[in-house]
């Protein structure tokens, strides 16, 4: 990474900033299309750091020098969950940094119908005495969204190949234009036949996951009807094959 850039920079966040949009701007090319770069947005566009020049998807980059948690520090709740309803969240980046070396470790690509209402949870008020008293920041959870749609650009300083990036975002498209909150169980059950793990499963695999789906969505009360009716559309999305007697084959 271009380190030197940071040399000016008094505060660490602002230098790793600096920094790592630098080596994105240089490196980083569009998942969504052919395009071989981003174009940086600048001040202006909150929470968007990059644009692709070719299809206009928007890009948000976030970098750390730990190692990857399941849950990310993310900006306001209320913003995010306005994003999320109207469908305006970016592309989430996710670059984790050698802090020593100043290399890139790990890109992780997040695509934006990945954000649902379980992609997120929300943080304790701050306290009285912060400078933004009773402000309401909120995290992502990594977990809770399925590993399809958590791609990697590069990892463990592998640099996966670009066509092999672009045919796993394409894969999802579909996804897309599922609407909330239809996408949000879409991908909750989809995260759970991941978690599940075999390569066919019976449909008691997935009501073991119930609670958890109740937790997520505590309004429902017909957890098991949602739970066939998703599996249905994600067999209409290819992702999965009906074997009958309630047995299931991932794709
Ligand atoms: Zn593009």
């Amino acid at each position: 990474m271009p380190y030197e850039l940071g040399a000016g920079y008094k505060s660490a966040a602002q230098r790793v900033r600096v920094v790592s949009e630098a080596w994105a701007a240089d490196n980083v090319y569009c998942p969504c299309c052919p395009a071989d770069q981003l174009e940086r947005c600048g001040n202006n566009r909150q929470a968007i750091d990059f644009l692709c020049g070719a299809c206009e998807s928007p890009f948000q980059l976030k970098s750390s020098g730990k190692t990857l948690g399941s849950r990310i520090v993310d900006g306001a709740f209320s913003a995010m969950d306005h994003a999320i309803t109207f469908g305006s969240t970016p592309n989430l980046l996710i670059l984790g940094y050698d802090a020593e070396r100043w290399t890139v470790r790990s890109l992780m690509l997040v695509p934006s119908f990945a954000f649902t209402g379980s992609a997120i949870e929300k943080r304790p008020p701050l306290k009285p005495d912060a400078r933004r008293a009773g402000w309401v920041g909120c995290n992502i959870l990594l977990g809770n969204i399925p590993v399809d749609l958590r791609i990697a650009m590069v990892a463990n300083w592998n640099v996966a190949p670009a066509a092999s990036v672009r045919q796993q975002y394409a894969a999802l498209q579909s996804l897309k234009d599922l609407a909330l909150p239809q996408r949000g169980w879409t991908l909750d059950v989809l995260n759970v036949v991941r978690k599940i793990g075999k390569q066919e499963f019976a449909l008691g695999d997935v009501y073991e996951y119930e609670g958890e789906l109740k937790q997520l969505h505590p309004h429902n009360l017909h957890v098991r009807d949602k739970i066939r009716q998703q599996l249905q559309q994600l067999r209409d999305l290819g992702l999965l094959e009906f074997l009958g007697d309630g047995m299931y084959q991932v794709r």
